[in-house]
């Protein structure tokens, strides 16, 4: 179990407007680009938006799947993290995420996960006016 604060989202109150999305990257990169984001949000068919966080899975297909071990489960919290400074930028942790979160942040030409929970929350938190977003200090987002 994730020690610490995680991003907890209620799909049910997301409008699609981006806000989260465009903080984190503010926060993450020092610009508005939204392919960079921690955060996405994807719009479904049914135009549902369903807001994508990482779950800190207990057993993380992305650590498994990582040749280098740049993307790994942080001892102490249990936290799933990039090593920006190992990843080779080859994309598995990306294909291997069930829940489609990891991605590719082209800039960077590394992952991007989960990386800085506290700031992305924070973000988060400050951008969007609704009070959908709730941090627990033990539990994790899936
Ligand atoms: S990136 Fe995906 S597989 Fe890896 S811990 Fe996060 S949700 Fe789980
Ligand atoms: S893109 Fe980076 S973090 Fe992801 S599997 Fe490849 S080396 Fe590991």
């Amino acid at each position: 179990m994730v020690d610490g604060k995680v991003l907890i989202v209620d799909e049910r109150k997301c409008t699609g407007c981006l806000l989260c999305v465009i903080a984190c990257s503010v926060v993450h990169t020092g610009d508005i680009d939204l392919e960079r984001a921690h955060i996405q949000v994807w719009r479904t068919d049914e135009d549902r938006y369903v807001p994508l966080t990482c779950h800190h899975c207990e057993t993380p297909s992305c650590v498994r799947a990582c040749p280098t071990k740049a993307c790994h489960q942080d001892e102490a919290t249990q936290r799933v993290l990039i090593d920006a400074t190992k990843c080779i930028g080859c994309g598995t942790c990306v294909v291997a995420c069930p829940f489609g979160h990891a991605h590719y942040d082209e800039v960077a030409g590394v992952s991007v996960s989960a990386t800085t929970v506290t700031g992305a929350w924070s973000a988060f938190a400050s951008a969007n006016r609704r009070p959908s977003p709730t941090s627990t200090p033990t539990t994790t987002t899936g």
